[in-house]
């Protein structure tokens, strides 16, 4: 264990929880994130500018509205005021290339002719194959340990097709929503080495097609089944290069309608929805939900500061935090499915 190295807030002096993991922690008591890892540059992490709060609010009305099941009853929708969040991002620009070799089985049908007329018959071959394949993409990586769910792949890749521009931190902190940021958990060497594992699988899944259709092409069946049986690999990596830390804002939009609880989260920068909630009944389930969001981690000083000065403000925050965090951590998605 490393010696217990005290870190504390350059701005407020409480002292942060800084695990070996941290990059960028965010002070529990004023809210603003500091850097505390080496791998990453303090003057390189951006930030990609949010829409004002009104602005949020009216494009997930408007989403609500488009929403077929929702237009007879939005007239009875309740909408509460947005809150932001910013959500720690790399991007790792990859490239890799494959060399590989296959034996691949080949099953289809032919007919034949015989002396007694035409008869079908099921021919297997295996096959041997080989070629070279490659694979490049650019790869959003959430800078948070637990397993980021389809939501947080969504709004990386929202970024990557939409390109908002990204100002340094310290222009772009806007400190009476700073506590809306999450810490960054891990540094570029890692990034690299979470978007490498994924795109290594891209690029075995790509050799089996490869393969797969190569052994189709030599037994001359295009619509041959092929399964491959064993193959070599050789891979190396042409590119793979980590962008500054990035935050990206995302406002959740809570809204009641028929007694339940629904929110939206929506790509910070210009509102297209990115994730919806599954309906949570207030009597019911604020229990369940401040320790599901509690658990998970991510709400900050938030909701539990809201919370004990108005029960349903806080019920709407505390649900904003669980609907990020179903957006972003894959655990409590899965609570999510078992109580809805
Ligand atoms: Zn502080």
């Amino acid at each position: 264990m490393a010696a217990s190295r005290e870190f504390r807030c350059p701005y407020c002096g409480a002292p942060l929880d800084v695990t070996p993991d941290s990059v960028i922690v965010v002070c529990r008591y004023c809210g603003r994130p500091s850097l505390v890892a080496s791998d990453v540059d303090a003057g390189s992490v951006v930030m990609v500018p949010a829409l004002k709060r009104d602005e949020a609010a009216r494009r997930a009305v408007e989403a609500a509205r488009r929403k077929l099941r929702l237009r007879l009853r939005l007239k009875r929708a309740v909408f509460g005021d947005p809150d932001l969040l910013y959500a720690p991002y790399y991007f790792v620009d990859a490239s890799l290339r494959a060399r590989y070799r296959a034996r691949v089985k080949v099953t289809y049908t032919r007919t034949v002719s015989t002396e007694r007329g035409a008869t079908t018959e099921v021919v297997t071959k295996v096959v041997s194959v080989s070629g070279d394949v490659s694979y490049a993409d650019t790869i959003p990586v959430l800078a948070r340990r637990a397993a980021a769910g389809a939501a947080a792949e969504k709004l990386g890749r929202h970024y990557l097709s939409t390109r908002p521009k990204a100002v340094p931190l310290e222009q772009g902190v806007d400190y009476s929503t700073a506590k809306a940021f999450m810490a960054a958990e891990f540094g570029k060497a890692r990034a690299r080495a979470v978007a490498l594992r994924d795109a290594v699988d891209e690029l075995l899944k790509r050799v089996d097609e490869d393969a797969k259709r190569r052994a189709r092409r030599a037994v001359e069946h295009p619509a041959a089944s092929a399964q491959v049986l064993d193959k070599t690999v050789d891979f190396e990596v042409e590119r793979a290069d980590v962008s500054p830390l990035t935050y990206l804002p995302v406002w959740l939009v809570p809204y009641i309608l028929d007694e339940s609880q629904y929110s939206f989260a929506v790509a910070g920068w210009d509102g297209a929805i990115i994730a919806e909630t599954e309906p949570v009944f207030l009597e019911q389930r604020i229990g369940y939900i401040v320790s599901a969001a509690l658990a998970a981690g991510l709400l900050g000083g938030m909701g539990g500061a809201v919370f004990p000065h108005s029960l349903i403000f806080g019920a709407a925050l505390l649900l904003a935090g669980s609907a990020i965090a179903f957006a972003l951590g894959a655990r409590v998605t899965k609570a999510f499915e078992v109580r809805a």
